[in-house]
């Protein structure tokens, strides 16, 4: 990984760690830190990361309760309201409402194979920021990703998959060529979505402008299809 990358991915994981104390029951406060709502809640972004872990905890022990900020009753269809976006890979066993305990209009999903940046999800997640006032991007990659699988895959024999598929390897290869020779997949897995991260910030001047205002935090983390835990960083 580049110098400039380790240190944009400590800024980056340092911005969310601070977030991850601030769990307590009710998490809206009176704060005006949060897009106006219709109840007039807003939500600080460190207690929303705090949240998706707990969540996700819930999730992985088989005892979810499909919880909700999103307005209810005839607010929930005045606009939507979401307490995060996810930039997540479509694998159709990674689901990211379920896996982090949460009802519908709780989350801006994007989802591709690979969750790989591109102008679709960069627009995609500046409406979120611009537009719903997210301020938690979580950036979402799994274990056992087939993406990154096949990546590996073209990195290892040079042939490139058929079709489009190309252009999801080709958005995956930087981050498999800074790994060090016999890296593990999910080492991999781990390299493709801090690369996304860091894509996020560098491609979307939206996007880079509330990060530096300390209007929007960017974390990454993976799902392990086998315990159910995202582990975020
Ligand atoms: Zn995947």
């Amino acid at each position: 990984m580049l110098k400039a990358e380790v240190s944009r991915r400590k800024a980056i994981v340092g911005a969310s760690a601070a977030a991850v104390a601030a769990f307590i029951p009710n998490i809206f406060s009176s704060a005006a830190a949060w897009g106006a709502r219709p109840d007039g809640k807003v939500i600080e972004p460190g207690r929303v990361i705090a949240f998706l872990r707990r969540g996700n905890i819930r999730w992985a022990k088989g005892k979810p309760i499909r919880w909700s900020y999103a307005p209810k009753g005839a607010k929930a269809i005045d606009g939507q309201w979401p307490i995060a976006a996810v930039l997540g890979c479509a694998d159709s066993r990674v689901q990211p409402d379920e896996l982090f305990d949460l009802t519908p209009a709780n989350l801006f999903v994007v989802r591709n194979a690979g969750n790989v940046v591109d102008d679709d999800v960069l627009g995609s997640l500046e409406y979120a920021v611009e537009h719903l006032g997210v301020q938690v991007i979580v950036v979402l990659g799994h274990s056992l990703c087939g993406a990154v699988k096949a990546s590996e895959a073209t990195l290892a024999s040079g042939v490139m998959p058929g079709g489009h598929v190309t252009g999801l390897v080709e958005r995956i290869l930087p981050a498999l060529k800074g790994l060090p020779a016999g890296h593990t997949l999910a080492e991999a897995v781990s390299a493709n979505s801090v690369q996304s991260s860091i894509q996020l910030l560098d491609q979307s001047d939206i996007l880079k402008e509330a990060f530096d205002k300390g209007e929007l935090i960017i974390t990454h983390g993976v799902y392990d299809l086998a315990t159910k835990k995202v582990s975020l960083s």
